[in-house]
């Protein structure tokens, strides 16, 4: 696994729910603004926002998915449904008004910088959930800016937190891209660079060094998210560390169709989220953790505990408070021994044992670096003027806050800065996680 960013990283979900804000002025706004055909009140569709993920239920559009009919209100909803993508409950839906685009749109269109097209535009460098954000709110406000999305990977678009439950919900790789990286870039007109690595920063010339040639930019923004952090005793070629989709599928293949014995390392948010959904897809799961109970962070909530409880009935054995010491490759399986002498084998190993940052981008431009990369809250820049950052790999006062729901309005924040707008300053908020393991979901504070 790559380190999958916490579960709580959810993103937006499905139909026109599912689009990313800057396109939903078209769908939404119009669909905020359409007549219920059926009933008496003829009052308009309403919009509903997560406030975990982010997910946007759009009456007008309903949520099929979940057999509820375009059309349907929200106060029509069943109080047992659950968001499509977190699964927080209706509880946790708040009203939700569009940004009103156009508005920015209109300024951003007199902005001279922006309408002298000479210029070489905006690199961005990561394409998940970050990377697309931006790339669409910016083109929501300038459909001419040039943009150049590098990435290491295909590109492919698909909602992250779906990964930790896409075993029980039978979803393959079809059903997790939600639109491919090529469709997308033809869509929002933007240059994918696919299975391209950036190298180096050239901060003086503004210049980003790819494995696939020099691009100039005048405005680079950075959104290559995190990585995983591993313990030296937990090589990479051992262990399979799940922080994106490829990542993911590669697991899932080598997992095959029948039940396998899977170890995970790491009873955070991540691991605790995988053993749930294995579990349920027949695999047999040894959880391992160095803390007592899963999930110790949230100890005051007694999530731990509870997790437990509701894993009874399911093939996961949790093993506290033990340190992985080695993990060895013998005949086709692996041994994870512990410090204290404990040995288990597993056809997989996993491990889930948290996020870093990776610094050499960043620190080789000379960028400020406070446990990420440090922006300043107001416009998402960097130290250095001509570079943003967003996602996984920002810190703000020393903070990162890696989930989903921030990823909107980071990008509208830089997208304003950068198309010259009215600064649409960047609030860090106390995040609401909730915790997928679907025998007992919990939502955490
Ligand atoms: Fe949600």
């Amino acid at each position: 696994m790559n380190t999958r960013t916490p579960i709580a990283e959810a993103v937006q979900g499905t139909s026109a729910a599912r689009q990313p804000e800057g396109t939903k002025a078209p769908s939404g706004g119009s669909a905020a603004h359409a007549v219920a055909s059926v009933g008496a009140t003829l009052a308009p569709f309403e919009q509903y926002i997560c406030n975990a993920c982010g997910y946007i239920y759009n009456e007008a559009d309903g949520d099929p998915d979940s057999g509820l009919p375009a059309g349907t209100r929200f106060a029509d909803i069943p109080d047992d449904w659950a968001c499509p993508l977190c699964g927080v409950t209706k509880a946790d839906f708040a009203p939700y008004t569009p940004p009103d685009l156009a508005a920015l749109q209109a300024q951003a269109a007199c902005t001279p910088a922006l309408a002298a097209r000479q210029t070489p535009g905006v690199v961005i460098v990561g394409a998940g959930r970050a990377g697309w954000q931006l790339a669409e709110t910016l083109r929501a406000l300038d459909a001419a800016l040039p943009i150049t999305l590098v990435t290491a990977c295909a590109g492919d678009v698909y909602d992250k937190p779906l990964l930790s439950v896409a075993v029980a919900r039978q979803l393959d790789a079809d059903k997790l891209v939600r639109e491919t990286g090529a469709a997308a870039a033809q869509r929002l007109n933007v240059r994918l660079l696919a299975h391209t690595h950036a190298i180096r920063i050239c901060a003086d010339t503004q210049q980003l060094r790819t494995t696939r040639g020099t691009l100039p930019y005048q405005h680079l923004v950075l959104a290559h998210g995190a990585q995983p952090a591993l313990p030296p005793s937990l090589p990479a070629a051992l262990c399979w560390r799940v922080n994106h989709l490829g990542a993911y599928l590669q697991l899932r293949a080598a997992l095959g169709d029948t039940s396998k014995d899977v170890l995970i390392v790491g009873a955070g948010l991540v691991g605790s989220e995988l053993a749930n959904d294995l579990a349920l897809g027949g695999h047999r799961v040894t959880l391992l953790d160095t803390q007592p109970e899963p999930l110790a962070r949230w100890h005051d909530a007694q999530a731990g505990a509870q997790v437990l409880q509701a894993w009874q009935d399911l093939p996961i054995r949790f093993v506290g408070g033990v340190c992985v010491a080695r993990v060895e490759k013998i005949q086709g399986r692996y041994r994870v021994s512990t410090e204290c002498g404990q040995r288990f084998a597993a056809d997989q190993v996993i491990a889930a044992t948290g996020l870093q940052t990776p610094s050499r981008l960043a620190q080789g431009a000379g960028l400020a670096w406070q446990n990420g990369i440090a922006v300043t809250p107001d416009t998402l820049r960097t130290s250095d003027p001509h570079i943003h950052a967003l996602g996984d790999c920002i810190t703000v006062n020393g903070q990162a806050s890696r989930y989903i729901e921030p990823i909107v309005r980071q990008a509208r924040t830089i997208a304003a800065d950068i198309c010259g707008c009215t600064p649409q300053p960047y609030e860090s908020r106390p995040a609401m996680v909730r915790v997928k393991t679907t025998s007992l979901p919990l939502t955490l504070h």
